[in-house]
């Protein structure tokens, strides 16, 4: 079969493949071929791929394979590209999108969803959620200190003294843990709030401090947060508007898997920032943590606090993020290629496959069944 590596659309740095993981491809067995100008905005040049014995074509030429990779979901002009029986991967997220995949299953089409991957140890090499929230927290950090005329680090010199930063991490999974030793890293002084106590071992391993809600709540069996109660909700608020008054940076990471984001950050808490302070809402893209901050966009509030509202923050580290999505897409392909023939195949038995496989020949075939997550 002929896999081709599509250009993305303006705006998206990543790429489906970098040279090293299209090298692996050939090793399955497949043909590839790498639409021209492909890996450009990763750092991974045309002559690159060439030399991992990929072939540069033109787009048509790379639409029309057996498999096409992707990062971003296609649009319906990219969906009229794909020939009968092709098979497309990418970032579709299914729960969201449910016109796009009846836009694929009007065709036969099968859609593979790289962010339905199941959160189980078995999948964690193709877990891109993963791997790119944690590129997105350490990115989180990097444009806070950007934006903050301050030293992160304390400093001593002859010149007087400096106070070390203060950052406050609203969430402590994936993400956070990565923002919170960045920053501690930077020589910040770092805090940490998560629902779930068990981070707290966690977050004080990497430097940070865990500040406890202690009101109890509901115990998540999946290692995921639950939606939290009223009064742990209240208690929690306090201690932002507490921790909004004293730190200079706050960096939000709060999710539910199947909810809106929650709001943890209010127009008060802003308020009472000093000016000059950075907030990051890594979460903006699913409807904010914070009060006033806009996806994609970077606003400054009337007392001078910057709000970062950035959905692209992996996009912005673009060779380390195709390096890692590229390799979980290998790492999926080699689940799906078991005897190295070049020959793509679904077993709809196996968890992981089912769960990925959003459109089959022209049915949607999402959501699978449940998984128990481990
Ligand atoms: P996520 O992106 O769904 O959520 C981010 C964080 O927000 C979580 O830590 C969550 O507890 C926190 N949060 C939710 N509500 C909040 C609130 N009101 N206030 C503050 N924080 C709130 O989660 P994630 O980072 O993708 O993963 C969470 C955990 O799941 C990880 O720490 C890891 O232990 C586990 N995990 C396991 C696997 C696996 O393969 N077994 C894969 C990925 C993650």
């Amino acid at each position: 079969m002929r896999i081709g590596i599509v250009a993305e659309r303006t705006g998206e740095t990543r790429v489906s493949a970098t040279p090293e993981t299209v090298a692996k491809i050939r090793g399955l067995g497949y043909d590839v071929v790498v639409e021209q100008g492909a890996g450009a905005a990763s750092s991974f040049p045309d002559t690159a791929y060439e030399a991992a014995d990929a072939v540069i074509v033109d787009g048509d030429t790379a639409w029309s394979s057996d498999v096409v990779l992707k990062v971003d979901a296609p649009t319906r002009e990219e969906i009229a590209r794909l020939k009968d029986g092709a098979t497309v991967v990418g970032l579709l997220s299914p729960a969201l999108k449910p016109e796009l995949l009846a836009a694929l299953a009007q065709r036969d089409l099968t859609a593979l969803a790289m962010d339905a991957v199941p959160r189980i140890s078995r999948a964690q090499s193709m877990d891109v959620l993963s791997s790119m929230a944690n590129i997105s927290g350490y990115r989180a950090v990097v444009e806070a200190a950007n934006e903050f005329g301050r030293f992160f680090t304390g400093q001593v010199t002859a010149a007087g003294k400096v106070p070390p930063a203060k950052v406050l991490v609203a969430g402590a999974g994936v993400a956070g843990l990565a923002a919170i030793g960045a920053a501690s890293s930077l020589g910040a002084v770092v805090r940490a709030t998560d629902p779930r106590p068990e981070v707290a071992d966690q977050v004080r391993s990497i430097g940070g401090e865990y500040l406890p809600v202690d009101v109890a709540v509901e115990q998540s069996t999946d290692g995921y947060a639950k939606a939290t109660s009223e009064a742990y909700d209240r208690r929690a608020a306090e201690i932002y508007s507490e921790q909004a008054a004293d730190v200079d940076i706050i960096i939000t990471t709060a999710l539910i898997p199947g909810r809106a984001a929650p709001r943890l950050i209010t127009a008060a808490d802003v308020a009472s920032m000093k000016p000059g302070s950075v907030i990051v809402d890594m979460a903006a893209g699913q409807g904010g943590n914070v009060e006033g901050s806009v996806a994609g966009e970077r606003t400054v509030t009337a007392n001078g606090v910057i709000i970062l509202g950035y959905t692209d923050l992996a996009g912005r580290l673009p060779a380390q993020a195709s390096q890692l999505y590229g390799t979980n897409l290998l790492n999926l392909l080699k689940l799906l290629t078991p005897d190295k023939d070049g020959q793509l195949t679904i077993d709809v038995d196996d968890v992981v496959q089912r769960a990925v496989t959003v459109v089959q020949h022209g049915a949607v075939t999402w959501p699978p069944p449940p998984v128990q997550v481990s």
